[in-house]
């Protein structure tokens, strides 16, 4: 019988965590006795990066099923030439003493090894009503029902609308940035006025990043004229009002909220070493250490990306939660499983593990139209430059990443077409 070697998420860090084991068990011809497993709820991988953009395309601009198309990739597609066993289900538990996985459907799995890059969730730190009443932005889906909801307020003729977006963060940034420029297409023709404001807890935007991105980046807001209401706590939220910490209170039609997100719900159940705060954590290695040292976890035990904390050891801070930490620490799972596997199978003395190590990564901020500002290394490069180089970025990934690179090429071009359109101010 084969071993397997499951995956659980197909997102940045599992799509690449399967690629990797493929390809060094090809190499050392072992692929007939293991076995790689994929389990994701969707059939597709979502490249999150564009996610604001379907947000605020217009349906006379691209179909559900084009904006589907150019932001999400079948698994079947990204997986064609590879030999890997794609199951659709929604894992619903995971027993780590017996190595049983259990799907939403009732159907369980065993494996010998497992990856668990099942991602984040969003986070509404219980603040009453927020939930409820707001959006959010995760999934193609979140995505859709925003562009809905901004366009049936529109369509309702309403003179004026207002939109509230919690949480300056990257996500909260360029979402309301687009809104905004994407209001102007319709303001003209529909007679509507939209406002668009950020309502951030800490004093600055996208607290963490650089000091001259950050400047950068609310000259822009001001430009395009969205505001932003710093320093203050939503404390409560109620259907078109939000209470705030000052007492101040907040009128909107729609609210997103992109404040915060936390590791998916299952990962705090399980019986792994956790930090105070109840997060799963994991040494550079990214193997998962049993909750107590008297429990015996079946096989060996991989997280990585959104769903684990990573404390940097030179900061002794978590790292952020960003694509390029989850797929470099996928690589450095597959090499641990891998150095195990030949150990096991005789091809090696010694399994030689690696360690991630987090890096400073480089990251782009688009601000509405054709404008984003970029971090690379030292470098800052903003405005229609920094958009060119998130086009050239999201290619890099497809192609490398994602699909074979005709289709690669094919389908960036088609978001590229849409997006000129979609991105109108300059
Ligand atoms: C709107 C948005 C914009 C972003 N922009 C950027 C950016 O520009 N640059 C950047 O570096 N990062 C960005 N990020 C963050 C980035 O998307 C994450 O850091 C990255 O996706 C983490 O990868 P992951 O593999 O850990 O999880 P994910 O990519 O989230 O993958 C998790 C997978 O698990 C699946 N899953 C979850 N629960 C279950 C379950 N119970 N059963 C079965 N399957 C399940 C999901 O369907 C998903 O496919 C953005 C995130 C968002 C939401």
């Amino acid at each position: 019988m084969r071993k397997k070697i499951v995956i659980l998420g197909a997102g940045f860090g599992g799509i690449k965590a399967v690629f990797e084991l493929c390809k060094k068990l090809r190499r050392f011809g072992l692929s007939a006795q293991y076995e790689i497993i994929l389990v994701d709820r969707n059939q597709y991988h979502t490249y999150t990066p564009t996610l604001y953009e379907i947000a605020t395309t217009s349906k006379t601009t691209a179909s559900q099923l084009n904006l589907k198309n150019i932001v999400t990739f079948p698994l079947k597609t990204v997986f064609k030439k590879i030999d890997a066993a794609l199951i659709k289900g929604s894992v619903t538990n995971v027993d780590l003493i017996e190595g049983d996985i259990h799907l939403a459907d009732g159907r369980k799995l065993k494996f010998d090894y497992l990856v668990l890059a099942l991602g984040a969730e969003t986070n509404y730190f219980n603040i009453p009503g927020l939930k409820e009443n707001s959006f959010t932005l995760k999934t193609f889906l979140d995505a859709l029902k925003i562009r809905e909801a901004i366009w049936n307020k529109v369509e309702e003729g309403a003179g004026k609308i207002k939109i509230a977006v919690g949480g300056a963060g990257a996500t909260g940034v360029e979402l309301a940035s687009e809104i905004k420029s994407w209001a102007c297409e319709f303001e003209a023709e529909r007679k509507c006025n939209v406002s668009v404001q950020i309502i951030e807890g800490m004093p600055t935007i996208l607290p963490g990043l650089d000091v001259r991105v950050i400047k950068l980046v609310a000259r822009r807001l001001r430009k395009i004229g969205v505001e932003l209401l710093l320093n203050e706590f939503i404390q409560k939220v109620e259907p078109g009002r939000i209470f705030l910490k000052s007492g101040l209170i907040a009128e909107c039609d729609i609210l997103i909220w992109t404040g915060g997100v936390k590791a998916v719900s299952l990962m705090g159940s399980l019986p792994l070493k956790k930090e105070q705060k109840g997060r799963v954590i994991t040494a550079g290695e990214m193997e998962c250490l049993p909750q107590s040292e008297d429990l015996k976890l079946y096989g060996k035990i991989y997280a990585l990306g959104d769903a684990i904390c990573f404390y940097d050891p030179e900061t002794g801070r978590p790292i952020p939660l960003l694509a390029e930490a989850a797929i470099q620490q996928a690589k450095i799972a597959a090499h641990n499983i891998f150095e195990d596997i030949k150990l096991a199978e005789g091809f090696s003395k010694k399994a030689s593990h690696k360690k991630f190590v987090p890096g400073k990564y480089p990251y782009i901020i688009p601000v509405g139209g054709k404008y984003a500002v970029a971090k690379f290394g030292p470098l800052v490069i903003w405005g229609f430059p920094g958009w060119v180089l998130k086009g050239l970025v999201e290619l890099y990934y497809l192609l490398f990443n994602v699909l074979p690179p005709f289709r690669a090429f094919k389908i960036w071009l088609k978001g590229l077409w849409i997006f000129m359109k979609n991105d109108r101010l300059g």
